[in-house]
């Protein structure tokens, strides 16, 4: 039998080895270049004003929070408000910065639930940590109003998000769809292998504001700044010398990447569109099969206008959850969970039983299969298996 994986990604292979291959006999595989072209790309796909390309979105979760610290002059132990219901580079990445995870309640959209947010503020509080799972945005714009009323920041883990789309309707007034993150002050994207624009390993940080935008750039290549000297008369005789006024990091994305993700990037959309329509098969077939009374499909928000779909995710009685997994796994089909409550882990323990909502649903979580291979039959495996496990 056909093994069916959770996320599976898809390689233009032909087009891609073909763009990298133009890297390799230009000599130019770092940065700038590739690099360069792929931020003007996502841009122009997004309708954001800056992006700069990342080796991850876990090293661009931490650039920002780095940037705000340096920028806003936040102290060790302020505190950003996160989710625990998130793959732990989320939070890890506040600690990089000796900042304090406090963890906010998720609502029905497993996003943070505003007002739970707004319980957790205190004068300590400096930022929100957002994540939009499976690229729902949650109620994304109510979260950016209490970022408003009490001067923080908002950061999007937006890694789940490429191809997500709002109305606009909030910022202008005009009603009119644009892609999710531009309410936040900085939204942080995923091109790893398993996510919805795949590369193999890279990322893509949005600041909003131009000066963070540009601290980010020079800390992303260790803080060194070659611009002080050839910007002097001789700089013809010093090509060779630059300053380094920061201690910054080797962050910044190489152009072997920006071809993959180039090449993916056109694709994007329609992926998705796949994507959504594997989420209607199974939201038909569950429905078909009575599945309905014993499972729950987990909401997309109405802020959402299109999810890129990144998961479908279910919810079962926690008691037969691992059970189900377990059984699924022995017809060949292999789902996932997203994600493990992160206050289970010892570094956010001191957290845990602050946020029952997270930690029920952390229980009763099943990630369907879902990606571009899939095809109806598969789907009707899963739903048929599951139908077996659940109603017999
Ligand atoms: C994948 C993922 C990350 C990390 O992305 P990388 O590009 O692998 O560093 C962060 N947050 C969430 C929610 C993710 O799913």
């Amino acid at each position: 039998m056909r093994k069916i994986n959770v996320l599976s990604p898809k390689f233009r292979v032909k087009e891609i080895l073909d763009a990298i291959k133009i890297c390799l006999d230009k000599g130019w595989s770092g940065m700038g270049f590739k690099t360069v072209e792929f931020e003007e790309a996502w841009k122009t796909y997004t309708g954001f004003q800056h992006a700069h390309f990342l080796q991850s979105n876990t090293v661009g979760l931490h650039l920002a929070l780095n940037v705000f610290k340096n920028k806003k002059g936040w102290a060790d132990g302020d505190e950003i408000i996160s989710t625990p219901l998130t793959f732990v580079s989320t939070n890890h990445a506040i600690l990089y910065e000796r900042l304090t995870p406090v963890f906010a309640d998720v609502d029905e959209f497993l996003c943070l639930d505003p007002k739970s947010v707004e319980d957790k503020i205190t004068e300590k509080t400096r930022a929100v940590m957002y994540v939009g799972i499976g690229g729902n945005a949650g109620r994304l714009d109510k979260i950016r109003e209490i970022c408003d009323k009490h001067n923080l920041m908002l950061i999007l883990d937006a890694a789940h998000l490429a191809g997500s789309y709002t109305n606009k309707t909030l910022r202008d007034g005009k009603d009119s769809v644009c892609h999710i993150g531009w309410e936040a002050d900085v939204s942080i994207f995923s091109f790893q292998a398993v996510k919805n624009l795949p590369t193999a390993d890279s990322g893509m940080i949005c600041f909003k504001n131009q000066d963070y935008d540009a601290l980010a750039r020079h800390l992303s290549w260790l803080g060194i700044d070659k611009d002080t000297y050839s910007r002097s008369s001789d700089a013809g005789s010093y090509k060779w010398r630059y300053d380094v006024p920061n201690v910054g990091f080797k962050y910044h994305g190489n152009s072997i990447m920006a071809s993959i993700g180039l090449v993916q990037l056109k694709y994007l959309d329609a992926d998705n569109d796949y994507r959504n329509k594997v989420a209607q098969w199974y939201e038909s077939l569950i429905l078909e099969t009575g599945l309905s009374s014993v499972l729950k499909i987990v909401p997309t928000s109405d802020y959402t206008v299109k999810s890129s779909r990144h998961l479908f995710q279910v919810l079962v009685d926690e008691n037969f959850r691992d059970k189900i997994i377990s059984e699924l796994y022995e017809s060949e089909i292999y789902p996932g969970v997203h994600y493990i409550d992160n206050t289970l882990y010892p570094m956010y323990s001191k957290s845990n039983g602050l946020c029952p909502n997270s930690h029920n649903f952390s229980k009763r979580l099943i990630t369907l299969p879902i990606h571009l291979n899939i095809t109806h039959d598969d789907c009707e495996r899963v739903v048929l298996a599951l139908k077996k496990i659940l109603i017999s």
